[in-house]
């Protein structure tokens, strides 16, 4: 980890000539630094808790690839895995053992989980689990959450917080109203209002889905009680259950959110850490469920790409070493020491603050709290947070760029890195307070 500034926007010529080529210089829009005015991060390598720009200034890496790489970067037994892998052919477009024994072991941990189709991103694997759910049922609406994140599709772009019952509008243009129409909105944790979207609807509600630890509104966990209720008013609307596990699968509990809380969905979504930085990810459920997928069933679904022997070869290696090392108590540990440390110090100088560690997940909040839903996480300070960000970054921390997004933690960030953290976001604080930059 260096300190000392970092070059001042637009001196990079690589973020020049991305802005040039591709929209906001950027594959994917939180890259680009936004919300919190640096220029985005160029890196050139990561190595284990770390992250380096292409000055080679490195960074304690809280992002982790937006959460996959839970043993952090470059883990010897994912590269060794992967290079195996390569020498023998990058794609296959045909069967191979590779699939099979992850498939084995996601159903051998994750509780609602007896047959997989893999994927190539969380996005397709929602989007795929919504459309057996659609078939299963035999109707269309879907319900989802203010402030849950389940990919891009058409369908789970939806303006969050128009309310109880209200058939939504677009989020973004491009998405036909038509679309949108089928999604519905409640705030999260509010089984009241749950309730009343299904007295209205529930005939016609395919699914409920739910990220069952929100992570795409800052981490918001279920209060006691939310997912059985989900499970339960599902079961009385006969409308499937979908956990979006894209980002909670392996983080939270070696068997995702559904091990950890003892709700079942009857679909689960995942991706992230089940690639372990390569693109896959993948829908499952039980037999009865995912045997309508083509070819066993009429539900169609393909990928050129999918079951890639890359991406097997590094999930599967990734989830061999957490079966080995067995290291969750001690990632859920480290990550409310950070959390309890960033807290104390906002306490220290009277800043307003909330979070909470679930497993390797993390999040801090600028406002009073408690936090429960995407409202209460809107009345985070957004400001004070991009002035914190820009002075932790400059310290050589490197956080999700925007107050929204949870934290991760990996097996290779150590208690030594933690304190450092900690002490940074004093200092932080300090230099935000003082409106230094
Ligand atoms: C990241 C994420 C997705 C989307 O996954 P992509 O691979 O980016 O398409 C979907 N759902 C949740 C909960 C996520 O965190």
């Amino acid at each position: 980890m260096s300190a000392g500034p970092r070059q001042p926007a637009g001196a990079s010529d690589w973020v020049r000539r991305a802005r040039a080529v591709m929209p906001g210089g950027v594959s994917s829009p939180v890259r680009a630094f936004g919300p919190v005015g640096l220029p985005p991060l160029f890196a050139a390598r990561g190595e284990g808790a770390r992250i380096f720009d292409d000055a080679g200034r490195g960074y304690l890496d809280y992002v982790l690839s937006w959460g996959p790489l839970i043993l952090g970067h470059a883990a010897p037994p994912v590269v060794e895995a992967v290079t195996r892998a390569a020498r023998d052919g990058m794609s296959f477009g045909a069967c191979h053992a590779g699939e099979v024994e992850l498939a084995e072991r996601l159903a051998a941990w994750v509780p609602g989980v007896e047959m997989v189709r893999f994927v190539n991103s969380g996005t397709e694997a929602t989007m795929s689990a919504v459309r057996l759910a659609r078939a299963a049922t035999g109707r269309d609406l879907i319900l989802k959450f203010e402030g849950c994140y389940h990919g891009h599709a058409d369908g789970f772009l939806v303006v969050a917080g128009s309310g109880v019952a209200t058939l939504s509008l677009p989020d973004s243009p491009g998405v036909p109203a038509a679309t949108s129409a089928l999604t519905l909105t409640a705030p999260y944790n509010d089984l009241e209002a749950v309730d009343a979207v299904l007295a209205e609807h529930g005939p016609r509600l395919a699914a409920v889905i739910v990220e069952p630890v929100a992570g795409n509104a800052g981490l918001i966990p279920p209060r006691k009680g939310f997912l059985q209720g989900l499970r339960d008013a599902c079961d009385r609307a006969g409308a499937l259950l979908i956990f979006d596990e894209v980002m909670t699968g392996f983080r939270v509990a070696r068997g995702g959110a559904q091990e950890r809380y003892g709700a079942t969905p009857d679909l689960t979504t995942l991706g992230k850490v089940v690639g372990a930085g390569l693109p896959v990810a993948a829908y499952a459920g039980p037999r009865d469920l995912m045997r309508r997928v083509a070819p066993e069933g009429p539900v169609y679904q393909a990928g050129t790409l999918s079951g890639n022997p890359l991406g097997m070869a590094a999930g599967l290696a990734q989830l061999e070493e957490l079966e080995r090392t067995d290291p969750f108590a001690a990632l859920e540990r480290r990550a409310s020491t950070l959390v309890e440390g960033i807290l104390s110090a906002a306490r220290a100088r009277g800043i307003p603050a909330c979070g909470a560690a679930v497993g390797s997940m993390w999040g801090v909040f600028f406002t009073e709290g408690p936090v429960f839903d995407f409202d209460g996480a809107r009345r985070a300070d957004a400001e004070l947070f991009a002035r914190y960000y820009r002075a932790c970054f400059e310290r050589g921390v490197f956080f999700a760029p925007s107050a929204f997004e949870a934290g991760f933690l990996s097996t290779a960030h150590t208690d030594a890195d933690i304190e450092n953290t900690v002490a940074v976001a004093g200092e932080a604080m300090d230099a935000a307070l003082a409106g230094a930059n």
